[in-house]
């Protein structure tokens, strides 16, 4: 089965128009700095889903993921960020690559990840880790929406289940908080099964 049709269904339909601008606007500025771009997922009265004003930029997603009273006007959902995934490699080989590189990259990427039956949007263990820390303090309801520069009409979104923030979850993830680094690898075995997943398209 691929999890992309798991079924759940979370976010999706709370996502208003506007927000989905947001997400591809996001995602667009990207793939056009090479730097992480993001913003806080608010969530209304009646249930609906929207941008906070605030945004971020480069290192500073990884400020902005403290919420601080005010950046949504209701609850904070969560966070949403897009990854440059594209200068992220090119950094690392030192080379520019050419728009025939890139969509050479972009074909080979989407062959390995639908081969390993994750997407190119997943979250890193760091985002998901971060999400979940925040649910145990219940300074937001915990869920992480990803991008990549690399598959711009798509997000990724990991919610935690019911009760997923517990005393010996939250525990577990404080001790884990101080032995995750803050970029690359995938969402780690233990935290996945606290999540529900959902791949959003951006374009229907
Ligand atoms: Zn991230």
């Amino acid at each position: 089965m691929n999890f992309i049709q798991g079924g759940v269904n979370l976010i999706k339909d709370k996502i208003t128009p506007e927000l989905k601008r947001s997400f591809l606007e996001t995602i667009e500025k990207t793939r056009n700095s090479g730097k992480e771009h993001g913003f806080f997922i608010c969530e209304d009265k009646d249930d609906k889903l929207h941008a906070s004003d605030r945004k971020c930029e480069g290192s500073l997603c990884s400020i902005i993921v403290d919420p601080k009273i005010g950046d949504c006007p209701g609850k904070i959902k969560g966070f949403f960020h897009a990854h440059p995934h594209i200068t992220t490699l090119e950094k690392t080989y030192g080379i520019k690559f050419s728009q025939t590189d890139i969509k050479e990259l972009i074909s080979m990427s989407k062959e390995l990840s639908k081969r390993e039956n994750i997407s190119l949007q997943i979250p890193s263990h760091r985002d998901v880790l971060t999400s979940l820390l925040q649910k145990c303090i219940r300074k937001t309801e915990g869920t992480v929406c990803t991008a990549t520069d690399m598959e711009k009409d798509k997000i990724e979104c990991w919610t935690p289940k019911k009760n997923a923030a517990n005393f010996i979850t939250c525990g577990y993830a404080k001790i884990d908080d101080t032995k995750t680094e803050d970029i690359g690898e995938y969402p780690k075995m233990w935290i996945k099964p606290l999540f529900d997943k959902e791949v959003i398209r951006l374009d229907e």
